[in-house]
């Protein structure tokens, strides 16, 4: 196939600086929870975006000095010569299939409490460091700015010597020193980098002018700048100082990558945010500068991108997310392969890693992380070794990605769903409140399902094991998912709650499918991640009264690790949810709950008419168990295994359910390896004398 005329104007190359991008597919700076502890795996990883045609490649924030150490979260890091080949092999991976590499130098300021290093921070003033940590960074004086500024000068020049394109002067986010001296809010000084923007812009122009001298001869230096806070005039905003500062450097820079901040502003989910939810802030810049510009939005439609180019709005379009659930983007609209795009559904599992400081995972791609320790190719996965035929019961994500997958690998499959439709899970909770994108995990699926010649699938089949014996399959993979538990038990309650009786009790199965209970309604969230807040949503859509109780000191915990907490918390209460946090639930009773405070035992009796329990999940297993409880009949059928994935092994994140699939149909007749399922990153001994 040949790619659509309509989108030729996105491989048009660009001239940024002294380089040139060959089409204009930005993959923006994005935190991947490897950099300086994985770096085999963070180089392959990047070096896979570039194969799969992303003209302009990037790392994550680099740190450039050990006093922005932001140890235990993993980033790149660039403190000294001995960093050097980390970047190198990153570059060599992106040069070997036509990229360019940009890299994005960072000191962190007073955002980071160096841990690790136990440096003292430093900052624009003294004050604390922003983390909960007891730690100040302490105000630097001259002599501070002096070496700050070459340190940045350092790291361009380790950058150019690693062979890199493109080097950044970073001043987004809230997290670098350049938007700390910008900042009225952190930026107190009295000196010339204080007081007047031109004063508090000072520093991120010095270091936008010393990268340039040092390696403008060869590299491009872009600039990543935040033109707004979305904090009203508190903060940078896009009618204010941000275009007087894009006003002021208009043309310095060779390239203006342009975002709202901070992350949770600039990486919002699809619960929040649709695609290109930061045109209305960033669409000015391209009046103010000469220079190309680079947006991010979420991007995953070719015909907005195509769209955005023409208007003038972006002359790059950046992306992280659709790079991560799509590393092959580019090349699929080029080959003209668009409805095999795998599109981001706007979940921040990826983000989580981070948080975690753990290699980046995704929801809709199981690759993402694996290139390198697993050899995961996200487009190529190796042929069958033998004609099994494999039978898939359950066609949500973990059982959908099997059979997919398995169908990639030349294998003959059976999928058999008792629903009317495929999906399972996703399904269901793509249909609740600001989820609707999530479908694309069944969407995506479905699609390259029907594409396969070798894998059937059967709706209203709710097998039995005679029936599955009935069959023939070599191999029986069940994803029969998870139903939510009935009776509070999970992390807080390890029995079940005292007054099951007493009043009507829900769960989320049950207004998923439709079964709302009449208000007003006590919800208990003991699972802390999205379900527990989106039917406190969904209740009140429907008119009723509901109270969310949870153990955790905030509504959905987990979505601090998805950049969603805040948004979460302020939709409840703005909807009128009714939030009673850190507290258990001690027993149901007629016409009401007690709770009880998590600290003093002290209880609180809240008027309800029915429960909802959020608490957790257990594994339809039935099958399984009925299975290899025959061994005999198994081997009579000719059944060589029995395997549980995704939700019916041990229920997850979709993410987790997606990956179980996916990692079933890679391993399937593959010898095992000596060891660990994976290749390790060794932390290396000192060479002697060093
Ligand atoms: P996962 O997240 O692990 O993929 P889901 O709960 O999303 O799990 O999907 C499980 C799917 O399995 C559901 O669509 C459900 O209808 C289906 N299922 C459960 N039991 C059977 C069965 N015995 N035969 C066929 N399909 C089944
Ligand atoms: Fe998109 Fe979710 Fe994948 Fe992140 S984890 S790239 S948000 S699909």
């Amino acid at each position: 196939m040949s790619r659509d005329a309509r989108y030729d104007i996105l491989f048009e190359p660009v001239r940024i600086g002294p380089v040139t991008a060959k089409n204009r597919f930005y993959q923006t700076p994005h935190c991947n929870g490897m950099g300086r502890g994985f770096p085999a795996g963070m180089a392959e990883m990047r070096g896979i975006k570039a194969e799969g045609g992303w003209a302009v490649v990037c790392t994550e924030e680099v740190e450039v000095h050990e006093t922005s150490d932001h140890s235990p979260v993993v980033e790149g890091r660039l403190w000294d010569d001995g960093d050097i080949p980390v970047f190198a092999r990153m570059a060599e991976k992106i040069h070997a299939h036509g990229g360019l590499a940009g890299l994005q130098p960072n000191h962190s300021g007073y955002t980071v409490a160096n841990h690790s290093t136990r440096e003292i921070p430093i900052g624009p003033g003294d004050m604390p460091v922003e983390p909960y940590v007891p730690v100040q960074a302490r105000a630097m004086d001259k002599a501070d700015i002096k070496a700050l500024r070459r340190w940045y000068v350092d790291a361009a020049k380790r950058a150019k010597a690693a062979d890199f394109d493109i080097v950044y002067d970073y001043c987004a986010h809230n997290m670098s020193m350049q938007m700390h001296f910008l900042s009225r809010r952190f930026n107190r000084r009295i000196d010339e980098y204080g007081g007047s923007l031109e004063n508090r812009v000072r520093l991120f122009r010095e270091v936008l002018e010393d990268t340039k001298e040092a390696v403008g001869d060869r590299c491009a230096v872009a600039v990543r700048f935040a033109v707004d806070e979305l904090m009203g005039p508190d903060g940078l905003t896009c009618d204010g100082e941000a275009r007087d500062v894009i006003e002021m450097l208009a043309d310095l820079p060779d390239l203006w990558d342009v975002n709202i901040s901070e992350w949770s502003n600039d990486s919002q989910t699809s619960r929040f945010a649709d695609q290109d939810f930061q045109g209305d802030y960033t669409a000015f810049v391209k009046q103010m500068t000469s220079k190309p510009v680079v947006g991010v939005g979420r991007f995953t439609s070719p015909d907005m991108m195509a769209g955005l180019i023409r208007k003038g709005r972006l002359d790059l379009i950046g992306a992280a997310r659709p790079s991560i659930a799509d590393p092959f983007l580019p090349k699929k609209i080029e080959d003209g392969r668009i409805e095999d795009i795998r599109e981001c559904i706007g979940c921040n599992i990826c983000v989580s890693g981070d948080f975690t400081s753990t290699p980046i995972r995704c929801t809709q791609n199981p690759t993402m992380g694996e290139e390198w320790r697993k050899g995961w190719h996200p487009e190529v996965i190796p042929a069958k070794k033998t004609d099994s035929h494999v039978l898939v019961v359950g066609a949500g994500p973990a059982g959908l990605e099997a059979a997919r997958a398995l169908g990639q690998r030349g294998y003959a499959v059976t999928l058999a769903e008792a629903g009317d439709a495929l999906g399972g899970r996703v399904a269901a909770e793509s249909a609740l409140p600001g989820l609707s994108e999530w479908i694309r995990v069944r969407d995506h699926r479905q699609w390259r399902i029907e594409q396969t010649a070798d894998v059937s699938v059967y709706l209203r089949s709710r097998l039995t094991a005679e029936q599955v014996l009935e069959l023939e399959a070599d191999h029986v993979v069940l994803a029969t998912g998870a139903r939510w538990r009935a009776d509070g038990v999970g992390r807080a309650l390890t029995d079940p709650v005292p007054g099951l009786d007493a009043l009507p009790v829900h769960t989320p199965d049950d207004l998923m499918a439709g079964r709302l209970p009449d208000g007003p309604v006590l919800l208990f969230d003991d699972d802390h991640y999205y379900m527990g807040g989106v039917l406190a949503e969904l209740l009140r859509d429907a008119g009723r009264d509901a109270i969310l109780a949870t153990p955790a000191a905030d509504v959905s915990h987990f979505t601090h690790f998805t950049l969603e907490q805040e948004r979460i918390q302020r939709t409840l209460l703005e909807r009128g949810v009714e939030i009673r946090a850190q507290r258990t639930l001690a027993r149901l009773e007629a016409g009401g709950a007690v709770l009880a405070c998590r600290f003093t035992g002290r209880e609180e009796r809240v008027a309800c008419a029915a429960a909802v329990l959020v608490t957790a999940r257990l594994p339809e297993r039935a099958l399984y168990d009925a299975l290899t409880a025959e061994p005999e009949a198994l081997e009579a059928a000719g059944v060589k295994s029995v395997t549980r994935i995704g939700d019916c092994l041990a229920p997850g994140t979709i993410a987790a359910a997606v990956y179980s699939g996916h990692r079933y149909a890679r391993e399937l007749d593959e010898p095992p390896k000596d060891g660990l399922p994976f290749r390790r990153e060794r932390v290396a001994l000192p060479v002697a004398g060093r």
